[in-house]
């Protein structure tokens, strides 16, 4: 099978012939239709982040494919089955996270794409239990995004408990931040949208922004303020100097949402600024698999629209320069 394989951490991927992966007992063989680039994608072939993946290996945690072969004693799936392949691979199942509902904190996890094989391949294999089903009616061009960009940012709106007329402010409209707009307006706020590209921002009007914001050619900290400030801020931008903005343009009672991975990235609070004004900030790491059947039941009902341009697997480089120079609208997906 071809896939795009990570051999080195300063070295551009390169495009292997491997042979297609047996399905362990518990496992699914997956023929993967479309995976979607994610940033992590691009931190996970840098090896930009304190805990790195293991050299050779294959990103992508964006897959939407079907069931091809089963393994031994599979049966909540059957080949034909439409399933997402998504970044948490695995979880144990009986930690008191995920016995709690918090499977993406568990400590056994395998992440696809990371600490497994991922999805920029012609198959994965997966867990059946973690391969999650998707709606008939969801295209795997849609379907990929969704995966990581969608359930991670309808988690982040989850967690910060937006409500009816608050104000959320978006921080990086790119993949995950064309998404989490839409969740913010699904739970009923007014949204502010902050970019450093123009186009960008004109793709977050034509999403329902209530307001945008060019943070290259203006201050966004004072832009929002004088909007009155954000109960929720969201920080999805690859640029620590955006979550101090973004914590800077909260007002009282607000909630700083940290989702983006800048390498080497820390944050200083002022902690009279936090305790005073009474200001929260939360980190929040993908979704569980029930938030995934949330974010596809929402999709199939038509309340989210999936920005996304088509490359081909043999792009791959071209596809990770493009978005680090911040050319790509949302998202780029590989058909494969
Ligand atoms: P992306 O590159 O598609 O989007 C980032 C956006 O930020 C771009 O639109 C870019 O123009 C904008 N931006 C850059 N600098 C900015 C600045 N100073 N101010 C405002 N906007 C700025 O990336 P993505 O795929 O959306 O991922 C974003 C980050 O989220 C990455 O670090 C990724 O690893 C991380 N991520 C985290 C989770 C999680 O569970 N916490 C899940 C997926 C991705
Ligand atoms: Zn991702
Ligand atoms: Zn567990």
């Amino acid at each position: 099978m071809k896939a795009a394989v990570v051999t080195d951490f300063h070295a551009p991927l390169e495009l292997q012939e491997l042979p297609v992966p047996e399905p362990g007992p518990g496992e699914v063989l997956v023929r993967i239709d479309y995976s979607g680039l994610c940033h992590t994608d691009i931190h996970a072939a840098r090896g930009d982040w304190p805990v790195k993946p293991t050299p050779p290996f294959v990103p992508g945690h964006e897959g939407i494919g079907r069931i091809e072969r089963l393994g031994a004693g599979v049966t909540a799936r059957a080949r034909g089955d439409r399933v997402a392949v998504a970044w948490l691979g695995y979880a144990c199942g009986e930690c008191r996270y995920c016995i709690s509902g918090w499977e993406t904190l568990c400590e056994q996890q395998e992440n696809s794409g990371y600490s497994v094989n991922g999805t920029f391949a012609e198959y994965a294999v997966a867990p059946a239990a973690f391969a999650t089903p998707v709606p008939e009616t969801i295209s795997s061009r849609d379907g990929a995004p969704l995966t990581c960009a969608g359930v991670t940012t309808y988690k982040a709106i989850k967690v910060a408990r937006v409500a009816p007329a608050e104000t959320v402010a978006i921080f990086g409209i790119g993949g995950l931040g064309h998404l989490a707009l839409q969740y913010a307006r699904i739970a009923g706020a007014f949204v502010i949208a902050v970019d450093v590209e123009e186009p960008k921002l004109e793709m977050a009007t034509e999403l329902g922004a209530d307001h945008v914001v060019n943070a290259r050619t203006s201050d966004p900290v004072a832009a929002i303020q004088a909007l009155g400030g954000a109960d929720v801020a969201v920080a999805l931008a690859v640029s620590p100097a955006s979550f101090d903005q973004a914590f800077r343009s909260l007002r009282r009672g607000g909630r700083l949402v940290c989702v983006a991975l800048p390498p080497d990235g820390t944050m200083t609070l002022p902690i009279f600024d936090t305790v005073f004004n009474g200001k929260s900030v939360i980190g929040s790491i993908v979704g569980t698999r029930n938030d995934l059947a949330d974010v596809f039941a929402l999709h199939a009902a038509g309340r989210t629209r999936v920005i996304a341009v088509d490359h081909k697997l043999d792009e791959v480089n071209q596809s990770i320069d493009d978005v680090l120079s911040g050319s790509v609208l949302a998202r780029i997906v590989f058909q494969l």
